[in-house]
C-alpha cells in the first residue's frame, strides 16, 4: 500500500523540517508518494498568490496533506494561508496532543492531553462590525450541527485511541444560549458513548486553573474555537512549548497535519531547527490513515532519541542538526522493525 500525500514544505525552516520528516516516515516501511506543492512566500512572486489553487486541488485529490510552516506576510494584503486552507477544505477539527517527553524541560512528568478545538465558528466566524464610531460588535456563532460534529470527533478519537474520558469546556453559566448549546450538544453525543468513554464538563476559567494544578486528571478536551485556541497553547506550555507541539486539521474529506510553530526565518537554511513537531505531525497523519503501529513506532523513536539526549537540536540543549536528528530517529525506527 502506497499513500499519496500532498507535501507542502513551506517557508523558512519548513523545507529542512520536511526533508527530515519524510526520511523518518519512510523508515517505517510504509510506502509514500509525495505530491510536493510549494506554497507561501516563494509562490507569491512566481504565481501571484501564496496559496495557488493547485495546492488545494492536490489536497482534495489526495485527502491528506503534510505541511510545514508558512510565513504570513505582514501588511501585504494576502490572507493567512493557514486560515485559508482550513476554510477552503472545511477542516473543522483542530487536534493538538500535549504529552510530556523525557529530555524536554517542563513542570510536569505525566501530562497526556488531546485538545480538540472546533475550527469553523464561534467568535472566529469573522462577523464583526462597528456600531457607530465608538463601539464594535463581534458575533459569537455556535450551531448544534458544528458542536455535535466536534463532540463526535472527540468521542470517536477517544474510542479509536483507547482514551478514557472526554471533558467539554465552556462558559455556559454566563453565555447560556451559545455555550449552553455547545454543552447540550456535547451531552447529547456523550450519551451515545455511555459505558465506553466517560464524560464531564468544566467551565473554561476553572479548566485553566485545573490544567495548571493537576493536568494528569484530564484526557481528551473538546472546546469551541476561542477557548480551544487559548487552552491548546496553555497545554503546549505544560509540556515544553511550541517547538515539539504537533497539530492536525481534520475535515470530512481532507486532513492537513502541521506543527504548531511558525517558519522561524532566522534559522532558515542553517540545518539547526528542531523537526520534532513536524515529525510528530507525521505520526498523527499515520494514525489518521489507520497505520497505528507505524505511528507508535515514530513516536517511540522520537521520545527515545530525545530522552538519550545525544542527538538533539539546540533548543533542547544539544548541538545536532535538523538532518542528524531526523536520521537518528529514522535509524531507531529501522532497528525496531
Ligand atoms: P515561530 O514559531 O516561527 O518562532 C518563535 C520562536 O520559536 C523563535 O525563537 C524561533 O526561532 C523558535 N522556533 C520555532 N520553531 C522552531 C523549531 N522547529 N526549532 C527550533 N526553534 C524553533 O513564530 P514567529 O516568529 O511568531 O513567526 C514567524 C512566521 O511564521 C510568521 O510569518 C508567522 O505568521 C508564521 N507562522 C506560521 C504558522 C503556520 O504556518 N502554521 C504558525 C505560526 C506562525
Amino acid at each position: 500500500m502506497t499513500y499519496t500525500v500532498t507535501l507542502i514544505p513551506g517557508d523558512g525552516i519548513g523545507p529542512e523540517l520536511a526533508e527530515a520528516t519524510t526520511t523518518v516516515l519512510e523508515a517505517t516501511g510504509i510506502g509514500f508518494s509525495w505530491d510536493r506543492q510549494d506554497a507561501g512566500e516563494s509562490t507569491i512572486e512566481r504565481e501571484g498568490t501564496p496559496l495557488p489553487d493547485r495546492v488545494i486541488a492536490s489536497i482534495r485529490a489526495n485527502g491528506v496533506g503534510l505541511k510545514g510552516p508558512i510565513t504570513t506576510p505582514v501588511g501585504s494584503g494576502f490572507r493567512s494561508v493557514n486560515v485559508a486552507l482550513r476554510k477552503e477544505l472545511e477542516l473543522y477539527a483542530n487536534v493538538r496532543p500535549a504529552r510530556t517527553m523525557a529530555g524536554v524541560e517542563s513542570r510536569y512528568e505525566n501530562v497526556d492531553l488531546i485538545i480538540v478545538r472546533e475550527n469553523t465558528e464561534d467568535l472566529y466566524a469573522g462577523v464583526e462590525h462597528m456600531v457607530g464610531p465608538d463601539a464594535a460588535e463581534s458575533i459569537k456563532i455556535i450551531t448544534r450541527a458544528a458542536s455535535q460534529r466536534i463532540a463526535r470527533y472527540a468521542f470517536e478519537y477517544a474510542v479509536k485511541n483507547g482514551r478514557r474520558k472526554v471533558t467539554a469546556v465552556h462558559k455556559a453559566n454566563i453565555m447560556k444560549l451559545s455555550d449552553g448549546l455547545f454543552l447540550e450538544s456535547a451531552q447529547q453525543v456523550a450519551a451515545e458513548y455511555a459505558g465506553r468513554v466517560d464524560f464531564e464538563d468544566r467551565i473554561v476559567d476553572n479548566m485553566c486553573m485545573q490544567l495548571v494544578q493537576k493536568p494528569e486528571l484530564y484526557d481528551v478536551l473538546v472546546l469551541p474555537n476561542l477557548y480551544g485556541d487559548i487552552v491548546s497553547d496553555l497545554a503546549a506550555g505544560l509540556v515544553g512549548g511550541l517547538g515539539v507541539a504537533p497539530g492536525a486539521n481534520i475535515g470530512e474529506k481532507a486532513a492537513v497535519f502541521e506543527p504548531v510553530h511558525g517558519s522561524a526565518p532566522k534559522y532558515a537554511g542553517q540545518n539547526k531547527a528542531n523537526p520534532t513537531a513536524l515529525i510528530l505531525s507525521g505520526a498523527l497523519m499515520l494514525r489518521h490513515l489507520g497505520e497505528i503501529d507505524a505511528a507508535d513506532a515514530v513516536e517511540r523513536a522520537v521520545r527515545a532519541v530525545i530522552a538519550e539526549g545525544e542527538t538533539t537540536t539546540y533548543d533542547l540543549g544539544g548541538s545536532a542538526g535538523t538532518r542528524e536528528f531526523g536520521e537518528a530517529v529514522a535509524a531507531r525506527i529501522r532497528q525496531g522493525r
